[in-house]
């Protein structure tokens, strides 16, 4: 169970923003705060069961990635995959397995700089980047295929 404490800062953290506070807002972050690794569309509604429908998550899930509190995270396999944003400027990668769908958060970005770099280079500004790793895992790349 969550302390009152959490469910006061993801209030917080939602008039800071300038959103308003839902339940079902508040169940969305609350959900991704316990998980540590990025979340879809899919498993969120399911996670959150009957209380709320996939178009109202999906709404407020592009509410909260527009708003930066949530990181969105594109792994090929044409889902958005959701995590909440590290406070401050930071942010993570993931590597993921392909073959498994095992996500690994590989730490805070050392990469800021190439921003920096395309802004100078095209002249643009508040340039971001999105940068996702897959591969196999041990797991996957040690088992021999079992023949079907
Ligand atoms: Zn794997
Ligand atoms: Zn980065």
């Amino acid at each position: 169970m969550p302390a009152r404490q959490d469910i006061g800062d993801l209030e917080s953290l939602l008039r800071k923003k300038g959103l308003k506070v839902t339940t079902t807002r508040v169940n969305i972050l609350r959900l991704l705060k316990t998980k540590h690794t990025p979340q879809c569309l899919e498993t969120i509604a399911h996670a959150l069961g009957a209380k709320c429908d996939q178009a109202t998550i999906y709404r407020n899930l592009r509410d909260f990635h527009r708003t930066g509190i949530l990181e969105a995270h594109v792994f090929g396999d044409k889902k958005t995959w959701y995590a909440l944003a590290p406070h401050g400027n930071g942010h993570s990668h993931y590597l993921r397995c392909i073959s498994c769908n095992r996500t690994i958060d590989i730490g805070n970005c050392d990469w800021n700089f190439l921003n920096s770099e395309v802004e100078k280079t095209y002249k643009f500004k508040n340039v971001a980047h999105q940068l996702e790793f897959t591969g196999l895992c041990p797991r996957c790349h040690k088992a021999p295929k079992s023949g079907h």
